[in-house]
């Protein structure tokens, strides 16, 4: 893999990297999780794809390569703070997170299908995600989270299907990875890491802060909406 990276990833991606504020990129990217996990994932779906003569190739570049390699490059990203002038920087840490109280995912720890790795989301969460997903979320201009992530309806329906999609998609050896960073775990982490989104008012150094409410609702008026006629079912 590390191979792959050097003779071929390298080859095709010539980014202006030395003035970070375009692309930024580190020459020890195998330091870090999320670098290997999604190098590691593109190169599986080459494999699957690269022979392919219809279009494979074309398909691979432009549906994995391109948007893992926007990840990578983006300022904002894991390689943040390192750079060709300053090489690796090992300031970025897992995110940080507060346990659940005892008894709060209890009804989660029901049956799950053969095969599967992680006992709930919570384990998920801690041991997965949290690892690969190292962003700078102190300063929340960048990117909000808040430690007890358990405690917003959102992050816990968010991060639940994301562990079930985790768990699916990786019984594809070939692009089941790449596919679930990219389909997946991206787009959902940018709902959450949005200085506007759930955790708005929650911060890594203050804490949790019960302030975002559910939707204010006014029942509508009635007979608007009729509800299904239970003799059709
Ligand atoms: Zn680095
Ligand atoms: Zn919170």
């Amino acid at each position: 893999m590390a191979v792959f990276v050097e003779e071929y990833l390298g080859k095709i991606y010539q980014r202006q990297v030395s003035d970070s504020s375009e692309a930024v990129w580190c020459d020890q990217w195998w330091r870090h999780g999320e670098a290997v996990a999604r190098l590691d994932a593109l190169w599986w779906a080459w494999e699957g794809l690269h022979h392919d003569e219809r279009g494979g190739l074309s398909y691979w570049l432009l549906r994995h390569a391109d948007p893992h390699m926007k990840q990578l490059f983006d300022p904002r990203g894991p390689f943040k703070y390192c750079g060709v002038r300053n090489g690796h920087r090992d300031v970025l840490g897992p995110l940080p997170i507060e346990p659940p109280p005892d008894g709060v995912f209890d009804q989660m720890n029901g049956e799950r299908p053969d095969g599967w790795i992680y006992p709930n989301v919570v384990e998920f969460v801690e041991n997965y995600l949290c690892m690969v997903y190292r962003r700078q979320v102190t300063d929340t201009s960048d990117s909000a989270w808040c430690p007890q992530w358990w405690q917003h309806t959102e992050a816990v329906v968010r991060l639940d299907a994301l562990w079930r999609a985790w768990e699916f998609c990786r019984q594809d050896p070939q692009q089941g990875l790449s596919k679930w960073f990219l389909k997946h775990a991206d787009p959902q982490m940018e709902q959450l890491f949005n200085p506007r989104g759930p955790f708005k008012y929650c911060t890594v150094r203050a804490g949790h802060q019960s302030q975002v409410n559910l939707l204010p609702i006014t029942m509508e008026p009635s007979g608007m909406f009729t509800d299904p006629d239970p003799s059709l079912g």
